[in-house]
């Protein structure tokens, strides 16, 4: 017989970013996680469970996760009519996109997001802030740069593709074919996989080893 694993824990809030992407908190319960694992969360007593970065970071006594709502989807529209006392299953935390306190002393960033693929790199960014990086995070609309204020300074970059309000106008990879990284860069990317392996290749192209190159793919 199968086990179910999730944990119960409770909603303290919902917020909304933009008319398509909101934030849920929930409390810790005490989870231990290293910025850029992942949960895996539903409704309580729904079989539809879905995987979401963990977008707070370590120090922070709740968890969020920052979600799109697809439309078409099934889970992440629900999850937005949350509110607050309603009891979520977690499980987790998982996954190995995670950055260990001796590459964080020595090697420089770049991390490459596209939509809701900012996710880890906020709980990265604000679980390190003394970490040596650069954001590139790839929106149609300004709107969606999702609580840029929480990065230092000069470390956030969007990239818009609809119209010219963003810091660069364009896809994150004409950003980086203007803009190629140190070959000694350690490159993290997260999102859709299209932008993932157009990035990749013009990275390798760019000269950087594949072994500096890191990726969660969303969908
Ligand atoms: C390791 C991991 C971490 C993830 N972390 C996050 C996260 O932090 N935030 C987040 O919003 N999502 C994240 N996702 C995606 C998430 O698990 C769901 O796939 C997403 O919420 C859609 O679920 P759904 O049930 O609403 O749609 P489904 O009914 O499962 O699918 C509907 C369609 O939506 C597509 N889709 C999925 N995600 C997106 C998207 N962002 N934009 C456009 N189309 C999409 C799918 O390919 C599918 O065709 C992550 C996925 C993985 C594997």
């Amino acid at each position: 017989m199968a086990t179910d694993y999730h944990k119960t824990h409770r909603v303290e809030e919902v917020k909304d970013l933009t008319p398509s992407a909101y934030i849920v908190r929930f409390q810790k319960n005490g989870m231990q996680f290293q910025a850029g694992q992942n949960l895996n969360l539903g409704l309580k007593g729904d079989t539809e469970k879905r995987d979401y970065s963990i977008y707070s970071p370590e120090q922070n006594e709740f968890l969020e996760v920052l979600i799109k709502e697809i439309t078409t989807g099934l889970v992440s529209k629900k999850l937005r009519r949350l509110q607050e006392g309603d009891e979520l299953e977690v499980d987790g935390p998982f996954g190995f996109f995670t950055i260990s306190g001796e590459s964080r002393k020595k090697n420089k960033f770049l991390f490459i997001a596209s939509g809701s693929g900012i996710a880890p790199f906020h709980s990265l960014a604000l679980s390190y802030p003394e970490m040596d990086y650069q954001l590139i995070h790839g929106i149609r609309n300004s709107d969606e740069a999702y609580e840029r204020k929480h990065y230092a300074n000069g470390k956030y970059i969007s990239c818009v593709t609809a119209d010219k309000s963003g810091d660069f106008h364009g896809r994150v990879t004409d950003y980086l074919k203007q803009n190629p990284p140190d070959k000694d860069t350690l490159c993290y990317l997260c999102g859709n996989v299209n932008m993932i392996y157009d990035a990749f290749d013009i990275l390798k192209e760019q000269g950087l080893p594949s072994s500096n190159l890191f990726a969660e793919v969303y969908f």
